[in-house]
């Protein structure tokens, strides 16, 4: 396993285009494409291209990332068609661990949105 690409990860091979997906954005450091199992509406998932498993296993290294990603998920989510102001918004979750029901061991943020009732939650 390398620091940057884990052999084994779905998620790595969506971000090397191995597994195709349907990309919502993409920037140097960063991939978000639709959940393949939406629980919503809206439900895309933005990825580091970076591999670590989740935040148990971020570091300071990624703190601007991090910050990076919840800031644009704001204008991604709108651009996916979740609604604007209080009575519109949107979900963001990240699952870690077996604890944190988390299934991809690729750190993801799950943005989550569009009008209620959603399949889960
Ligand atoms: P977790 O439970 O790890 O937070 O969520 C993993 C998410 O990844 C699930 O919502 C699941 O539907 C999604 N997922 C798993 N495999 C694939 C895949 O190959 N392509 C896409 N687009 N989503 C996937
Ligand atoms: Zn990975």
């Amino acid at each position: 396993m390398s620091q940057n690409h884990s052999e084994n990860c779905i998620f790595c091979k969506i971000v090397a285009g191995q597994i195709p997906s349907k990309k919502v954005y993409e920037d140097e450091e960063m991939y978000a494409f639709h959940d393949i199992n939406p629980s919503a509406p809206v439900h895309f998932l933005m990825i580091p291209k970076r591999h670590f498993a989740n935040l148990m296993d971020a570091s300071s290294a990624d703190e601007a990332l991090l910050g990076r990603m919840m800031a644009i998920a704001p204008r991604l989510a709108s651009e996916q068609g979740c609604r604007p102001g209080d009575t519109g918004g949107f979900r963001v979750m990240v699952n870690n661990g077996v604890d944190g029901g988390q299934e991809v061991y690729h750190l993801h943020i799950h943005v989550m949105g569009g009008p209620r009732p959603w399949n889960k939650n």
